[in-house]
């Protein structure tokens, strides 16, 4: 029998997690102060993020990061999670590629963003902080940090934008059966939120309102940090362990990836599966391909420029150097709703900017085509957003497949569907639409990237 799955024991688990930083060649350009343009340190994002977390953000220095132990432990109920030759996928599509996909739907809360929740609530909990808080859209973030907390004793309020909040009633009583307190966002209980409804009693709320409050709890309450779910180079390294097992369990099929594929949001499942393999492409001479795989409706990497832009809607965090869209940019509401996002990271900016990755955009009836093929071969039901790397897997074993060549393709399955099944519905009964965005549009949103909200 050919094997399939390539399992790792609890001890392989990474006890470091990759600082992508300290070797890359050209350095990312500084954060800036909006107020003052000039570069931000460590200790000005300790009123909002953990001490160590602020420290990850700007360490150039350590290229590998120990995991600290109570994490590992945590990691071990799901980790490591296995990786899988796609045989099933590969006959489907008749191509000569090998293709191989890393499961990170395993976590208990369904996706790879556990992978940071859980250091984020640590490094909280052991600098003394009691509480954290943060915003959730489609609420897999918010599902994670809700689980994190509760396994490092955390009280967790979690702002959910209002539409969210009544049309995914899952996702909010997966948050409330960890333990968490969700808040349909705007609330009266901000200044924030108070300043929205006022205006507008029937808001229905927008991801930036919620990060405002967010925020705004953090800041006013004693002992309460805020946290993110992608896009900070914080939560890019977390992400790391994924492409450290990863490169452990290619060598065991005795083969390396020619390409590296993810979906792309902020980045975080991107970096975590691509960097460790880009490391060999940047230190030893390997050629691998790493392609981030976005919405055409979201298309920051494929039509966005690089500058500097705020990481929010409402223009106050510090200026980051990103490939953007335009912090204003309002993205139609598709199904992947992870990906409705702005910017890229800024390390991945610079490494985008450098050459090291390329990016491929598709449409969302595309990605579930794509998706609906990989649950009836491979079995596991995507979420929308993971439908897209698969989307670029299949368009590249298919380039395989006219020119004959057996490439060794690796991809991240970044999440399981299973919560997202009226997306399914709506795309098995031919419902779902693609969202083009015109030039002139995009045009309009690009140039207000940076510009100061009066
Ligand atoms: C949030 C999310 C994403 C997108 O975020 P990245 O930071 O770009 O990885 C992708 N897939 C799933 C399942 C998610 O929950």
């Amino acid at each position: 029998m050919k094997q399939k799955k390539y399992l790792l024991p609890d001890s392989e688990i990474p006890k470091q997690w990759f600082n992508i930083q300290a070797i890359m060649p050209n350095k990312p350009l500084p954060i800036l102060n909006p107020a003052t343009r000039e570069p931000l340190r460590a200790e000005d994002l300790f009123p909002i993020f953990s001490e160590e977390c602020s420290r990850q953000e700007f360490d150039r220095e350590n290229e590998w990061i120990p995991i600290p132990e109570p994490v590992r432990r945590q990691y071990a109920s799901y980790r490591c999670t296995p990786l899988i030759r796609a045989y099933e996928l590969e006959e489907a599509l008749g191509t000569p590629a090998h293709i191989y996909y890393k499961n990170e739907s395993v976590s208990p809360a369904g996706s790879h963003k556990l992978n940071s929740a859980l250091a984020q609530a640590y490094y909280a909990k052991i600098q003394g902080v009691t509480n954290v808080t943060t915003e959730t859209g489609a609420g897999q973030w918010g599902g994670a940090l809700a689980y994190a907390a509760k396994k490092f004793g955390l009280e967790c309020a979690v702002y959910m934008v209002k539409a969210s909040y009544n049309q995914k009633p899952y996702r909010r009583s997966i948050m409330q059966t960890y333990g968490s307190a969700i808040t349909p966002s705007p609330s009266m209980s901000t200044r924030a939120g108070k300043d929205i409804l006022t205006i507008n009693p029937n808001d229905h709320g927008t991801l930036g309102g919620a990060i405002s409050e967010a925020i705004e709890l953090a800041l006013s309450t004693p002992n309460c940090k805020y946290t993110l779910g992608s896009v900070l180079n914080h939560v890019c390294l977390h992400q790391t362990v994924i492409g450290l097992e990863a490169e452990k369990q290619m060598e065991m099929t005795g083969e390396y990836p020619d390409i590296v594929i993810a979906c792309f949001g902020g980045g975080s499942n991107f970096s975590g599966i691509a960097f460790p393999f880009m490391r060999h492409n940047i230190l030893n001479g390997k050629k691998t391909r790493f392609i981030a795989a976005e919405p055409s409706s979201c298309p920051k990497l494929t039509c966005g420029n690089f500058t500097y832009d705020f990481a929010d809607e409402a223009g106050l965090t510090p200026l980051l150097p990103m490939f953007t869209v335009g912090h204003g940019f309002k993205p139609a509401s598709i199904h992947a709703g992870g990906l409705r996002y702005h910017g890229a990271g800024v390390i991945i900016s610079q490494l985008m900017k450098d050459g090291y990755i390329e990016a491929q955009d598709f449409v969302q009836t595309e990605t579930f085509e794509a998706g609906v093929l990989f649950a009836r071969t491979e079995g596991i039901i995507p979420a929308p957003e993971s439908c897209h790397a698969i989307a670029c897997t299949i368009k590249e074993a298919l380039k395989c497949k006219e020119t004959g060549e057996e490439k060794t393709i690796l991809f991240n399955l970044s999440g399981h569907g299973l919560v997202d099944m009226s997306a399914y519905d709506m795309y098995l009964a031919g419902e779902m639409r693609d969202y083009a965005l015109s030039d002139e549009e995009l045009a309009g949103y690009i140039s207000e990237a940076g510009k100061l909200k009066k």
